[in-house]
């Protein structure tokens, strides 16, 4: 069963990963690049990391057959999604390695887990979360410090791409939100005047070693991500090496192994604050794949399987878009179009990622595009290119 010598890559050695997203099938290309094949559990029978994956166990997150299925078939197993529910991930571990393990992934799925990690490795890591309150009655609404208005209030669980999120002023806002979210529990967080964000991207083998990567700058649209960019423009090398070392004694207090992502804000007055954190690769560390020798999905390929992790060094300066649903639809027009990759893929630098999905909505991640280039400016430069060709 569980033992801790290395998983070798070999043909008949597989990997599983819970999940069937983009974040899977990029993980999938990872692990069939190191020659590994790769198992997916994934309720929809057309997703995106099933159609690269070499076998899918078409069954939901919490269905006992199928988890005994993919821990059949696999050495080891990771997620691809925050939202694995823990149990299940306890149900693999009794019969094959999973990294992240059950205990990372629920500090990192429930906000109010993960505030209290963030509060209670503070000492260690140098940072401190937003201040905030658990919100879970009307007394709380009524009990409401003053100092945390204006904030946002933010269910404690599922909540992702800015969904599950209210900005409030008043007290009065607090209350009509708590109701149209059902009463779940929330937690308030005060609104802190961002300069820019940054997310720290870690890997941590079952051995205890960590690698941290460059640091990356971050901008939101609509609470989703928009472009991250490394290095990033804003980011001095004294709020890199806090955010960097903050990382490494957060993984290090966790115990963590595999792929861990943590976002932080940097304010006005250059205090850095962490966020949250996401226990998996990320949509900010896709700019990995084009930019750095090892990719991030392929860290969580050596994490898991016990291999040395691989090297973080980036090689080009590099800026990723996300590319969503939107840019099939041109103003208000219902019909969906392909947008113009040809042109796109004719910029210099230009490497693009889509994921598979056939029907493009409003607001879906489609793919993403990475301009890698001799400097920054040069890539930045092309990506507005892309921006203007796309529309
Ligand atoms: P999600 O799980 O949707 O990514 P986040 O907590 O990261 O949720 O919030 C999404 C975005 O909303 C952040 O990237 C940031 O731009 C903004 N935001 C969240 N919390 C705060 C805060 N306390 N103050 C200011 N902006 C915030
Ligand atoms: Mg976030």
């Amino acid at each position: 069963k569980v033992d801790s010598s290395p998983l070798l890559p070999a043909p008949g050695h597989w990997l599983g990963v819970m999940g069937g997203g983009q974040l899977g099938r990029m993980f999938a290309q990872a692990a069939n690049s190191l020659g590994y094949q790769v198992a997916v559990l994934e309720p929809a029978a057309d997703c995106p990391a099933g159609q690269v994956a070499q076998h899918l166990v078409q069954a939901g997150y919490t269905d006992a057959t199928g988890l005994d299925a993919l821990a059949a078939r696999c050495q080891a197993v990771t997620t691809e999604f925050e939202n694995v529910p823990a149990d299940s991930l306890s149900r693999l571990a009794e019969k094959v390695f999973v990294a992240p393990n059950a205990h990372g992934v629920s500090v990192a799925q429930d906000r109010i887990a993960e505030k209290t990690f963030f509060v209670a490795s503070a000492p260690k890591s140098g940072v401190l979360p937003a201040p905030h309150k658990v919100i879970a009655s009307l007394d709380d609404v009524a009990a409401i410090d003053d100092a945390l208005l204006p904030g946002i209030l933010k269910t404690v669980r599922m909540g992702y791409d800015g969904k599950g999120q209210v900005r409030v002023k008043t007290r009065e806002d607090v209350r009509a939100a708590f109701e149209s979210m059902g009463q779940v529990t929330c937690l308030l967080e005060k609104m802190l005047p961002l300069a820019y964000e940054v997310s720290v991207l870690t890997a941590r083998g079952a051995d205890g070693a960590s690698v941290v990567y460059p640091i990356a700058e971050n901008v939101h649209r609509d609470g989703i991500l928009f472009t991250t960019t490394v290095p990033g423009p804003n980011v001095s090398a004294d709020c890199a090496r806090k955010a960097q070392d903050a990382a490494r004694a957060m993984v290090a207090e966790l115990g963590y192994v595999g792929v861990l992502c943590i976002e932080f804000f940097v304010l006005d007055d250059g205090t850095l604050v962490v966020n949250e954190m996401a226990p998996r690769p990320h949509n900010s560390g896709h700019y990995t794949i084009d930019a750095c020798v090892s990719s991030q999905f392929e860290q969580q390929v050596r994490a898991m399987a016990g291999l040395p992790l691989g090297d973080v060094r980036q090689h080009s300066p590099a800026v990723m878009l996300n590319i969503l649903g939107d840019l099939w639809f041109e103003g208000d027009s219902a019909e969906a179009r392909e947008p113009a990759w040809d042109r796109v893929l004719a910029l210099p630098g230009a490497c693009l990622h889509l994921y598979g999905k056939d029907d493009p909505r409003r607001g879906r991640k489609m793919g993403h595009l990475t301009f890698v280039a001799a400097t920054l400016e040069q890539a930045q430069q092309q990506l507005l290119a892309a921006c203007a060709i796309l529309g």
